[in-house]
């Protein structure tokens, strides 16, 4: 499965990634990738960007070496009603949040019930399209009750590449039951690399192993083409064509 968009890339302003947008751009090309989703983490991750970063994401051309650079934010839930660490005004600018626990943010892991509550709350947020790396298993959550809300809500649960290569060990198990249970109710899923370097921008090899070998099927993965992305995001597709004087 070759996928067109690539949701969940980290840069620079992340504190703890690599590559800046340009070179996230010029790598996202030469894998045939046509959109980019920047999802820097949201402030209440240590060293993550200030609130700024999130407001100045309008001074970013829309297509960059011809990639559709999307504005989002990997934000963080800091209680147990889901509020989350960007304010509603400044997610309304986004193109998309994914909304993932994250060690350190304020709100520490509890039972599979309250986790599952706490995401279920997030996700009231209109902005909240994708569960960042729900398998992961420092944070257990009920699997069939998540899976069901996010189905309910229209929100991707996101099958996340570095979870299988070089992060959050242990998260196979868990990730295959929610690939699993989507596959089952029909939930839609994202595929994502979580790069925190540019030469790890669109691999999904490994989550989609996983999906695929859940029962997932192609039709269900949002981010599969821009055609797919669009509709899922409700983006409206004129404003990333490149015009005369626009920046490229
Ligand atoms: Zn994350
Ligand atoms: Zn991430």
């Amino acid at each position: 499965m070759r996928i067109q968009a690539d949701l969940h890339v980290h840069t620079v302003a992340s504190g703890h990634a690599f590559s800046t947008v340009a070179e996230i751009a010029r790598e996202a090309r030469s894998r045939g990738l046509r959109a980019v989703g920047l999802a820097d983490h949201g402030p209440a991750l240590p060293g993550g960007p200030h609130l700024y970063h999130f407001s100045a994401l309008r001074f970013l051309p829309r297509v960059m070496d011809g990639v559709r650079i999307l504005r989002g934010v990997e934000a963080n839930p800091v209680n147990a009603r889901g509020d989350l660490d960007l304010p509603d005004p400044l997610l309304a600018r986004l193109d998309f949040a994914i909304v993932g626990f994250h060690e350190g943010c304020g709100l520490k892991a509890s039972t599979p019930r309250k986790n599952t509550r706490v995401l279920i709350a997030a996700m009231a947020h209109p902005r909240v399209r994708i569960l960042g790396h729900p398998g992961n298993p420092a944070f257990p959550v009920d699997v069939r009750a998540l899976v069901v809300a996010a189905r309910d809500r229209g929100v991707a649960l996101e099958i996340n590449n570095a979870s299988f290569v070089n992060a959050r060990k242990g998260s196979l198990e868990t990730c295959h039951a929610i690939a699993a249970e989507a596959a089952r109710v029909g939930a839609m899923v994202c595929l994502s690399s979580d790069a925190h370097v540019a030469q790890q921008v669109g691999e999904v090899t490994e989550a989609w192993q996983v999906a695929s070998a859940a029962g997932v099927r192609p039709e269900q993965v949002v981010n599969r083409t821009w055609d797919t992305l669009v509709r899922f995001l409700e983006l409206d597709p004129a404003e990333f064509e490149t015009r005369p004087g626009a920046y490229r």
